[in-house]
């Protein structure tokens, strides 16, 4: 697993319907009122209906397209909804115009700023063709220059030239090769400087990358990206695990010993799953202060096990407030923990690792839940 969480998954659709024109009803029923269902049967439906549209549509399901659609179907962004439902209304919707809508309402500052790069890096790449281009034509035409000038030194061998001839023939050639010594030495600047720029630009997208998928107060991988590591998972029909963490009485600690404290301990608690991933898991902040493990080809009962060991090592923090010297060190974090062999939807894991966390604080928190496997 890489550094920023499960490889994306990039897989299209087999659509069979070769109409893709959208049904004026779809709309309709999209906006309907579903208040009464609970919340998974809410975001099945409109997981339903954004699914739906894409393959309609012919949209592939990647996660940036999908986040558009499901944002869509779910009207949770305005212009959004205005925008595509003016598209949709005059009948279908192509990928490139879904792309639009992704980088215009759904992507991050940091992603429009690594849009910027890689712009930048595309006008390097014209710049340093075209300085290739001059050079190489510069260097070709000296080729031409200096084989006159060989073929006219050859007759000055068979004595066919003066020596005010020769010297003017040798004169043109010093001439030649300091033109083009000065065209090389320009370039080999140019390629110095296009070579520092590429390098900050490199640094640069890994910033943007990181800034993107990470949260920043924890440095675990964002809401964003579990959400597409575990759409990932759950589509490659691969095994997996997963562990949903609450720290307990949360509120209180903040209320006790203040905010800051509270920061600090979710910092500590991150730090724990941070130092426990390997490389087929990675740690997310789930919401507020709750944490999240995804553990790729783990069976429950090892997860169970690294769910136990990391919550044994959380009683154990302690905080020492420097301003004050006060200790805090009675942080605990209750833990769920559920696997699939593949094939079920994202919502139903976590729903499954949700109601085990449920249990753990029912039965009184700074537990692991279930209790044996
Ligand atoms: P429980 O054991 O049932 O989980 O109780 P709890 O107090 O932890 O849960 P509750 O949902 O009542 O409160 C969660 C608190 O977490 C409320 C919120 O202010 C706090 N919180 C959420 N995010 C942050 C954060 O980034 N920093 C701090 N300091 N507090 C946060
Ligand atoms: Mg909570
Ligand atoms: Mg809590």
């Amino acid at each position: 697993m890489r550094k920023a969480g499960f490889i994306r998954s990039t897989c299209r659709f087999d659509c069979t319907d070769q109409t893709a024109v959208l049904e004026r009803n779809d709309f309709a029923a999209m906006t309907s009122s579903s208040e009464n269902k609970s919340e998974f049967e809410k975001s099945a439906a409109i997981l339903k209906k954004a699914l739906n549209l894409m393959v309609k549509n012919r949209i592939p399901a990647t996660p940036n397209h999908y986040s558009v659609w499901y944002a869509f179907a779910n009207k949770s962004n305005l212009d959004l909804l205005r925008e595509l439902s003016d598209i949709l209304a005059s009948g279908f919707c192509t990928e490139t115009k879904s792309r639009e809508l992704y980088s215009k309402h759904i992507a991050s500052a940091s992603e429009k700023s690594l849009e910027t790069v890689k712009k930048d890096l595309e006008r390097m790449v014209c710049e340093m063709s075209s300085y290739i281009t001059d050079t190489s034509s510069g260097t070709a035409m000296f080729q031409t220059k200096l084989s006159t000038s060989f073929e006219k030194l050859k007759k000055a061998d068979s004595g066919e030239l003066t020596i005010e001839e020769t010297m003017s023939v040798m004169h043109e050639m010093v001439k030649n090769s300091k033109e083009v010594a000065r065209t090389v030495e320009v370039f080999s600047r140019q390629l110095t400087k296009a070579q520092r720029e590429i390098s900050d630009l490199k640094d640069q997208i890994l910033v943007f990358q990181k800034d993107a998928s990470t949260d920043a107060l924890t440095d675990l991988l964002n809401r964003r990206s579990f959400d597409l590591d575990l759409a990932a998972m759950t589509e490659s029909d691969r095994p997996f695990s997963l562990i949903m963490c609450d720290i307990d009485h949360f509120k209180r600690l903040n209320d006790t010993y203040g905010h800051q404290v509270g920061d600090i301990a979710l910092k500590m608690v991150a730090r724990v799953f941070i130092e426990n991933n390997r490389d087929n898991t990675a740690s997310y902040r789930y919401g507020g202060e709750e944490i999240a493990m995804i553990l790729q080809g783990t069976p429950v009962k090892v997860a169970r096990q690294i769910a136990d060991s990391m919550r044994r090592r959380i009683e154990k923090l302690t905080i020492i407030v420097k301003e004050t010297g006060m200790k805090v060190s009675n942080v605990t974090a209750s833990f769920g923990v559920a696997a699939t062999d593949g094939g079920e939807a994202p919502e139903q894991v976590v729903k499954a690792a949700d109601q085990q966390l449920y249990e753990a604080k029912r039965l009184g928190r700074n537990r692991v839940m279930p209790m044996s496997l």
